[in-house]
Parts: C-alpha cells; sequence; structure tokens
C-alpha cells in the first residue's frame, strides 16, 4: 500500500496504519479564516479537507463520502470530548482545527495537520463513521483479529473492553496525537526514551523478533493465530500496553492515555482474550502489568491542572 510523504510533521492513520497525508491548506477554506479557539470542540465537525479525500481517491483503495452525523451521533462525540483528561481539553480549543466523518473509510482514522506552513499549528482528525455504531469490545476485536488468520484454527483473539462507546477510545487516541504534535512530547521524553531507541524500533530491552512481525507495523505480516499466544507473552514482557502500542513510538503514546484513561479514570475493564473453541487459553491484563504500571507516573502531565 502506498505511503505518502512524511513531511518531518506528527501524522497518524490509525487502525491500520496504512496512510500518511501531505500537509496542504484547504483550497476552499483558508486554515485560520473562521478558525474560532474558544467555539466548543464538538461544533469543529466539517467537511472532510480536499486533500484528504483526494488522497483515498488517488491510493486506489477506496472512495470514501461524508457521513452526515445524526443528532445522537453528535451527543456520542460531544461526551467523548467531555471524557478527555485535563491537558487535552486545555490544547485541543487551540489546536483543533476540525473533524469529519467518512463512510467507507478503508482505515479507522487519521490525524493531519490543517496547514504545515502555520507556525502556530492546527489538526484535523477524520474519522471512520462506522466507529460511531460500535461499542469498545467489537471495535478493538476487529482491529486486533486482523492480526492473525485463523484458517484451520479453533483458536480466536478478542478484546474485552466493556460495552463504551468505541468513538471514546477513538477520540482519546487521536487527540493525543494533537497534543504530541502541539507539545512535542515525544521523542524527547522520558516515556519514550525509556522505551524505544529509533521512531519504529523499540530499545533493545524489550525488542523481540515477533513484535517486530506484527501486522500493525507498515512491514508487518498477518501470523497464524496459533501464534498469537507467543506474540501476547511477548507484549507482556514490554512497557506497551498493547501490540498497536508497540508499532511506533507516537502510537505508544496515544495507546498509553487512551487506555490509562479509560481504565484508570473510567474504570473500563482491559483484557486481552484468546479462546480455543470458546473457552479461554489465554489472557493478558495489560494495565495491571508492573512494567505498564512503572510508566504511569511519566503520565501525571495529562492530569495536571494550571496553577
Ligand atoms: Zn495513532
Amino acid at each position: 500500500m502506498r505511503t505518502l510523504p512524511f513531511l518531518g510533521l506528527l501524522l497518524a492513520a490509525c487502525a491500520n496504519e496504512t496512510h500518511t497525508v501531505p500537509a496542504m491548506p484547504r483550497q476552499d477554506e483558508p486554515v485560520g479564516g473562521g478558525f474560532d479557539a474558544h467555539s466548543p470542540l464538538e461544533t469543529r465537525i466539517t467537511a472532510t479537507p480536499v486533500d484528504v479525500l483526494r488522497m483515498f481517491v488517488e491510493d486506489g483503495q477506496a472512495s470514501p463520502t461524508e457521513h452526515a452525523l445524526t443528532p445522537e451521533e453528535r451527543r456520542k462525540v460531544a461526551a467523548a470530548f467531555a471524557a478527555l483528561p485535563p491537558l487535552h481539553r486545555r490544547i485541543l480549543p487551540e489546536r483543533l482545527h476540525s473533524i469529519s466523518f467518512l463512510d467507507g473509510m478503508p482505515n479507522g482514522a487519521l490525524t493531519s495537520p490543517a496547514d504545515a506552513n502555520e507556525p502556530h499549528r492546527l489538526f484535523h482528525i477524520t474519522l471512520r463513521a462506522g466507529v460511531l455504531r460500535e461499542n469498545l469490545s467489537e471495535f478493538l476485536t476487529q482491529k486486533e483479529q486482523q492480526c492473525f488468520d485463523t484458517a484451520g484454527s479453533s483458536r480466536r483473539v478478542s478484546i474485552e473492553a466493556g460495552t463504551m462507546d468505541a468513538i471514546v477510545f477513538v477520540l482519546l487516541h487521536e487527540t493525543t496525537h494533537v497534543v504530541d504534535g502541539s507539545l512535542r512530547l515525544t521523542p524527547d521524553s522520558a516515556f519514550t526514551t525509556s522505551a524505544w531507541s529509533e521512531r519504529t524500533l523499540i530499545a533493545p530491552a524489550f525488542r523481540d523478533p515477533l513484535l517486530a512481525k506484527a501486522k500493525f507495523r507498515r512491514d508487518g505480516e498477518v501470523l497464524p493465530v496459533d501464534r498469537a499466544e507467543a506474540v501476547y507473552s511477548a507484549l507482556e514482557r514490554t512497557p506497551f500496553v498493547s501490540l498497536y502500542g508497540s508499532s511506533n513510538w507516537s502510537d505508544d503514546l496515544a495507546e498509553a492515555v487512551a487506555w490509562y484513561q479509560l481504565t484508570e479514570r473510567l474504570g473500563q475493564p482491559y483484557r486481552i482474550v484468546i479462546r480455543d473453541q470458546g473457552k479461554e487459553a489465554f489472557a493478558y491484563e495489560p494495565m495491571k502489568s508492573p512494567v505498564v504500571r512503572n510508566r504511569f507516573d511519566q503520565l501525571s502531565k495529562f492530569y495536571e491542572e494550571p496553577g
């Protein structure tokens, strides 16, 4: 699958990690024009920028179309914004230019600069509209199962994360990319340097050949599901909260913040489970792992209230 230029900016295509998109000003609406940092975040739902739509067309993967939100869907989006940590709620009003929803989007989400030429960078988030109809366990199980080939096996991977709306998690993850891109948290924070050698190269202490093959990585592969237990046993020895978080340092932070907020602050469950013919054969609860919890202190900046 083709990947477009990175431009040295924080750009994230999430859920399948398939696309990055060049930052270009919208032709139909100059960035900054009409942008109001005081407007409520949930009112910033707009059409998708033309350059993002063009990327999908040029990639030939899909022809997504604009999704008009129902009142119920708008309520879900507003509730998801309300569930963000304090640092997000301080940074986003000045940095989140807009958010849009597409039907038929091949990946789950995309965070891109609204205009790379602006010194005060603003971001646009594009989301797959189907996320609004899924709960968290459905969304994450579907995403995780893309990593494994179940042919000839009775084993199945699932993520047990309760029935909260998936949009809460997706927005937490994507807006953490915006906060990260605005404050330049990666790669210079201890959170990142303790676990990574390079953007996609895990630090030697946690490096594992099986994790390096995960489908979520750009050069990853679909593994036989019978190897899933070995994959998650390898993950268990690392500080990463999810397989997706082990793919690069930006998603490591986004996943850690999202899961911390969901489990520690919103009381949601999080278990990675492998079942064989319906019977539980393996389970791992990343947020109970000492090596994962070791990094919780480094997330405190997301919860500091201005003094
Ligand atoms: Zn991401």
